[in-house]
Formats: C-alpha cells, structure tokens, sequence
C-alpha cells in the first residue's frame, strides 16, 4: 500500500506558487508508464496540468493509496516494521521511504533578527504578488525557486533585490535542443555523489532557467538586465538593516565556475558526436552590489527565503543516516533489510529525484523488492 499525508500530487499541490510551471520540459515527465504524450512535448506544465497529469497516471493503475495518512514513527519490530500513522498502527516487512528530495526548506540564522513589520515567508508559502504586503521584496537565495520568484515579483512591478549565491545556470536552449536534454545526453545528469567534489555539493542548486512563458533564460545576466538588484550572500539583519557579503561579483562568477564544469560535459559530448560547440560563457559580470539595506528606506516589507532544502526524516528511527541528514543507501537499498528510499536527491544519480530520472531507480528498488521477497 502507498501511505500518503495528503492527496496523490501532494506537493504539486499545497506547496507550489500559483502561477508555478515545471522547470524541465514536457517530454523529461518520463514517470514510468506515465510519459507525458500530449501536444506540446518542448513546452512546461503549469502546475494544475502536472497535477492532472499525475492524477490521471495514477487512475490509469490505481495504486492502493491510503491518502490523508501521516506517518510519525517509523521503526523495527520483530524483523520487519512497526508504522505509527494517522490511522493507527502498521506492521510491514518491506518499506520503502520516498517521502520526497525537498522536504524540509533550510534558513541561514538571522530569521529572528528581522523587524516585526517586515513578513517572512518560505517559498513554498508564497501565492501570488498581489498576495504581499505593497512594496519591495527582498528574494534571499538564487537557485531555481529564488530566480522565478524574483522575475515574477519583478514583472508585477514591484522593486525586488535578490540576494545569491553560488548557482549554476545555463540558456535554456542551445545547438537546437533544450538545456535538459544537453543534461541527459552529456551525462552531466547521471553523475553520482561520487562524481561530486564533495557531498555538500549535493546541496547546490540545479541549473537555473525557467519554463516560464513558454521557457527562457533566467539566471543572474537576465535577471540584472530587466532590473533585479542583485547583491551578495545574506550575512544578517540588524537594526532594520540587511548585511550582505561584499563582494558579488565573485559570487556571480563561482556561479559562472560551476557553470563551466558543466560546458566541459556539453563541449566533450560534442567532440564525441561532431556537433559544433553550441554555447559559449559570456565575460565576467562586474555589479557594484550593496553590502547593507535599509528595509524601511527602501520600503521593504516582505522577505522570501528561497534557500534550499534539506532532508527531513526524523521520523524514521533507524540507524541508516549521514552526518547530513542523507539516507546512507545503495541504489535505494538500506543495510536494515527490507528497507528502501526513493526520490533522494542522488539517490543513485544527479537526476534521481527529478521527473526525468525517477522511473529508472524505480526499476532497480521494485526489482530488488521482488527478487528479495520475504
Ligand atoms: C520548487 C520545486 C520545483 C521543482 N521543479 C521540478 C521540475 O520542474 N522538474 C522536475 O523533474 N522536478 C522538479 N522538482 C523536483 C520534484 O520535487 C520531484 O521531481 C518530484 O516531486 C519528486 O516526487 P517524489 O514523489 O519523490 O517527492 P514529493 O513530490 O515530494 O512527494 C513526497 C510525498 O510524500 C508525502 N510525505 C512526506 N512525509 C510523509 C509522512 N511522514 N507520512 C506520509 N506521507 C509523507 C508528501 O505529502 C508527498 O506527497 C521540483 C522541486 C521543487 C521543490
């Protein structure tokens, strides 16, 4: 049975803004069995299309859900698997834990040294621009989530300053193809946490772009063209006032590095098939950014964190995590037999918890299941 806190698409649902569409392309929606096949295979799914999507994926097969039913406690007994839920006690002898890569939204400290007057909202508590308080919003994070939020507030005509970080970005389409396919074809989406400078790279954001009107470009050139102030890391907040690194222009240009480790995937991929090289990094992006802000001055009054995500599984008490919080597995298979994950941001691979890379892992994890039956 498929135990379920919400509703199928649960996170689609309650925990993106409203005008939300997906990142990757509709043909990437490769769910097993549950292909995107509509009209518009380069175009990107609103949200309320991606949940119909799934909904009618899941009618198609009808997996047992039980939905509405939170697990607190997940934990051995008697070889097998003792499940505290909303709807009473559980007992299992193969579990699978695949209760998302984007669980718990992550904040730097200095959340409390903000003014009472000024709203502090997670991204996945943010609706829509009319929504907010009038006045400038101060967007902190700039990975996927950080880069839309702030074009969107930018277009409803607010006055919208973005504080970065270092994140990956590429054109969201070069040498006629879309940048996912580039991510797929070079490899650069199969790479393991092996692969990784470090774990902690796992942390940095995915390639920015968005699928916005129909996709475009959207990372920290684009966004300080059409007039987001862009300034450093956030470091604090005193007296009413933001403190940032000083120096944004290097924290543009780590971005740009990380950018380039990527080009290296593309550039070999088209050495290997001939293809010209189809995209180049632009020079340096020098910004004179602001080290400090005057929340009131500069009349802003809400505050978006769009700083990542960690993972979140207090509840399952068993021995089988990394000092950061990672599921310590294998291909999704645990050393506590009968016990699995799905979806972990590079479960087996850079694409693991993603549209487009999930179905492949399933594969592995329901086979194992299978051929190990107790
Ligand atoms: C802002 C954002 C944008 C994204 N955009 C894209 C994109 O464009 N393309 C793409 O491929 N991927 C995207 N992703 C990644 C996306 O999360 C995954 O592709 C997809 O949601 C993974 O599905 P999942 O079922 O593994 O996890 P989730 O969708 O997170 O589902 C996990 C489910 O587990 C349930 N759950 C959690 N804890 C418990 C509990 N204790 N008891 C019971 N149920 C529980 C939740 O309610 C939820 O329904 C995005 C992620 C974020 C955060």
């Amino acid at each position: 049975m498929v135990l379920e806190a919400g509703r199928v698409a649960e996170t689609w649902r309650t925990r993106r803004w409203d005008s939300f569409c997906l990142v990757t392309p509709n043909w990437s929606v490769m769910l097993p069995g549950g292909s995107y096949a509509g009209p518009d295979p380069e175009g990107f799914m609103p949200r309320d299309a991606l949940i119909a999507h799934i909904e009618s994926w899941a009618a198609g097969f009808r997996p047992p859900v039980r939905d509405h039913t939170h697990i607190s406690s997940l934990e051995h007994q008697d070889g097998g698997f003792q499940l505290e839920t909303s709807a009473g006690r559980l007992l299992a002898r193969t579990v699978v834990v695949a209760s998302g890569g984007y669980q718990r939204a992550h904040l730097p400290p200095g959340t409390k040294d903000f003014p009472q007057d000024v709203t502090q909202l997670l991204a996945e508590e943010y609706r829509t621009p009319g929504a907010l308080q009038d006045g400038a919003v101060l967007v902190i994070g700039s990975g996927q989530t950080g880069c839309q939020l702030a074009e969107e507030l930018h277009l409803a005509g607010r006055k919208v300053f973005l504080a970065c970080g270092h994140a990956l970005w590429a054109p969201r389409r070069f040498g006629g193809h879309d940048l996912v396919w580039w991510l797929l074809e070079s490899g650069f989406a199969h790479r393991g946490v092996a692969d990784l400078p470090s774990p902690k790279a796992r942390l940095l954001s995915n390639p920015l772009a968005t699928g916005r009107d129909g996709g475009h470009d959207l990372h920290y050139r684009t966004l300080h063209a059409m007039g987001v102030q862009l300034v450093d890391r956030f470091v604090g907040a005193e007296d009413g006032k933001v403190h940032f690194g000083e120096d944004v222009s290097a924290t543009i240009a780590a971005g740009d590095a990380l950018s380039a480790v990527l080009k290296k995937w593309i550039d070999a991929l088209c050495e290997k098939r001939g293809l010209p090289i189809p995209w180049e990094l632009p020079p340096a992006l020098r910004i004179d950014g602001r080290t400090e802000l005057d929340l009131a001055r500069e009349q802003v009054r809400t505050v978006i964190w769009t700083t990542g995500y960690r993972p979140h599984f207090d509840w399952v008490h068993l021995p089988v995590f990394d000092d950061m919080g990672f599921p310590i597995q294998v291909a999704g298979k645990t050393n506590v037999e009968g016990l699995y994950f799905m979806g972990v941001h590079f479960q087996r691979k850079s694409q693991s918890a993603t549209l487009y890379g999930v179905a492949e892992d399933a594969e592995i994890v329901a086979s194992h299941i299978v051929e190990n039956r107790r």
